[in-house]
């Protein structure tokens, strides 16, 4: 028996959602953030890109300097890292270890790269997320308009060596119908928590 959706574990759990840009997973961590704020927090990354416009350091991200961002992996501060389109992202360690001790689901959402560092060094759920197709990739990308043309291409040209590593992950899901990706995704979430959950007597349960 569980005794709530979701935050029934003592330590929570970390997920990795990987997809190519313009898919949708901003959206849909989002989504998932909004339905569950308590439980579920997307954990905030350093990088070297700077702010679009609209973006607030220490929210969307922890934006520093790239000698900062040395620094931090000469420490060991990092989780994971790389260099993505010409920047630097890094997951802080840190941060996700006090968030997960609080009882909190953490989401990263990062590259390829670091979802494959992780996959051989941490306890951790992988997720893709899938375009249906690249007609609608494009469209997406042009709708969000944060890319100038010639960085959609790339970004366009960068999904397709993406996709190639989908196999590697957890789940895959194709991001064609919002309500229903968010469905998936959501029973994912609730799902892995609960695989967790072990009933210790009648009406009681204990998550770790
Ligand atoms: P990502 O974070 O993967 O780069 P975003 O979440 O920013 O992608 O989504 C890119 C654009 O596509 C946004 O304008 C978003 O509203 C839109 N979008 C996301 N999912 C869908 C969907 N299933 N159908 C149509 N548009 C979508
Ligand atoms: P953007 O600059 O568009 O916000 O992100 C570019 C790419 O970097 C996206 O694929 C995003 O998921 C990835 N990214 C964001 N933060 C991190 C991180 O901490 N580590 C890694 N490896 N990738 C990240």
């Amino acid at each position: 028996m569980s005794k709530k959706l979701l935050g029934n574990l003592q330590k929570g759990l970390l997920f990795v959602i990987s997809a190519p840009a313009g898919t949708g997973k901003s959206t849909l961590t989002q989504m998932l953030i909004d339905e569950f704020p308590q439980q579920i927090v997307q954990s905030c990354s350093s990088t070297t890109r700077l702010p679009r416009p609209g973006e607030i350091d220490e929210h969307h991200y922890q934006f520093i300097s790239k000698e900062e961002f040395e620094n931090k992996v000469f420490n060991g501060e990092f989780l994971e890292h790389a260099k993505v389109f010409g920047n630097d992202y890094g997951t802080n360690k840190a941060e996700v270890e006090k968030l997960t001790s609080s009882g909190k689901h953490v989401i990263l959402v990062i590259d390829i790269q670091g979802a494959k560092q992780l996959m051989e060094t941490t306890d951790a759920i992988f997720i893709f997320i899938a375009p249906p197709n690249f007609q609608e990739l494009k469209k997406r990308l042009i709708r969000r308009r944060t890319e100038d043309e010639e960085t959609m291409v790339k970004r366009l040209m960068q999904a397709k060596v993406e996709l190639d590593q989908a196999k590697n992950y957890d789940y895959q899901i194709i991001n064609d119908k919002i309500d229903i990706s968010y469905q998936v995704l959501r029973s994912i979430v609730i799902a892995e928590e609960h695989k967790k959950l072990k009933i210790t007597q009648i009406g009681e349960i204990n998550g770790n």
